[in-house]
């Protein structure tokens, strides 16, 4: 009987046809046969994503209910902990382009993914936006638009996120503040006499505040991913969470998954010191007034609830005088962004060719 239960993380997909890999196609709801173009549709969810009730997680990690084992990769360089589809050929980390080994991989348990947000644009799209913005660079180095060139440095990865869900409700103290103005008369010297003018100043007149706030914090999203070299940029970070489907593996099919590196634990750590935020702005809401300062905040949560959720980004890593450099486009919306390294020598040229020009400019004005 046990022998049946099916893993979720590790279906094997092939295709029916020839047997070839499938891979999740981005933007579809198929699998597709990279070999003979096979596609299979994935069966829609019945379930609705899955909210977590956080108290059993955090004071029992352990708690196997929701969990399973994976096969994951550890990168020996960077870190980064990835679960690889069987099939995939190149075993290369997709933040520092190590080379995985194949015999390192181990099995570890996992919170299953609640939900998952599909790729919408597939490789050959985001590497051609990758390639678009490299091109835009000034000063670029050249081995940098080589990089550029090459397809196999732009890998999709499905990024670990955690999100939270809480009713929130803070006893506050404060201050309201509301602005009034005064004449100040001063004195100036205007043609060598003195005169005195007139000038508004602003003033804030303080009155104690305290109340209290509640309300629900829906879907406060915390990284998973410890990476310190390969940070998704905020201007990248940003997905339509409301494209989230209900997690099946098959999405995954193809791409690389990273494991969370940081823990439930002190993910929700993360995400209290946001409710703390979110609390501290309802409160100064509830003031009123001009401008507010918040003396205490009692902040309390309730029906907590969590989710583990994976999230689409291509990396194309690129390795410049030892210096490591990522490159980030967002899976769902192409939005681009990255760091850059800079050539000193097209700096130095350019820097040259200006001198240059200038003195040919003031050795013809001169001659002239
Ligand atoms: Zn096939
Ligand atoms: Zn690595």
């Amino acid at each position: 009987m046990q022998e049946n239960t099916s893993k979720k993380s590790e279906l094997k997909k092939s295709c029916v046809n020839c047997g070839a890999e499938l891979t999740y196609a981005p933007g579809t709801t198929e699998l597709k046969c990279n070999y003979c173009g096979h596609t299979q549709q994935i069966s829609p969810s019945e379930d609705s994503f899955k909210e977590l009730e956080l108290a059993p997680y955090l004071n029992q990690m352990g708690s196997q209910s929701h969990s399973e084992e994976i096969t994951m990769l550890h990168c020996k360089n960077c870190g980064a902990n990835q679960h690889i589809e069987e099939n995939y050929k190149s075993l290369h980390c997709v933040y520092c382009s190590m080379p995985l080994i194949i015999e390192d991989a181990y099995k570890e348990d996992w919170i299953l993914p609640g939900a998952v947000l599909p790729f919408q644009i597939d490789q050959a799209k985001a590497h051609a936006v990758f390639k678009k913005w490299v091109d835009g660079l000034w000063f670029a180095p050249n081995n940098l638009k080589k990089a550029a060139i090459d397809p196999q440095n732009t890998k999709g990865l499905y990024s670990p996120f955690w999100t939270f869900d809480a009713q929130l409700y803070a006893n506050y103290t404060g201050q309201r503040g509301d602005y009034y103005y005064v004449t100040v008369p001063y004195t100036s010297t205007v043609n060598g006499k003195r005169v005195t003018q007139n000038r508004q100043e602003r003033r804030t007149r303080w009155t104690p505040a305290s109340g209290s706030v509640n309300g629900f914090v829906d879907d406060t999203l915390i990284k998973a991913s410890k990476q310190k070299t390969g940070v998704i940029p905020k201007k990248v970070a940003l997905w339509n969470l409301q494209a989230l489907q209900p997690f099946d593996s098959s999405f995954l099919a193809g791409f690389v998954t990273e494991k969370y590196t940081i823990p439930l634990k002190e993910g929700h750590l993360e995400a209290n010191k946001e409710a703390k935020v979110i609390a501290t702005n309802w409160a100064c809401r509830d003031i009123g007034g001009d401008t507010q300062q918040v003396s205490s905040l009692n902040m309390r949560l309730s029906d907590e609830t969590f989710k583990h959720i994976l999230l689409p980004v291509y990396i194309s890593a690129y390795s410049f005088n030892g210096k490591r450099y990522n490159f980030f486009v967002n899976g769902q919306t192409g939005i681009v962004s990255g760091q850059r390294p800079y050539s000193f020598w097209k700096i130095f040229l350019f820097i040259l060719l200006i001198i240059t020009i200038i003195s040919v400019i003031l050795i013809f004005a001169q001659n002239g």
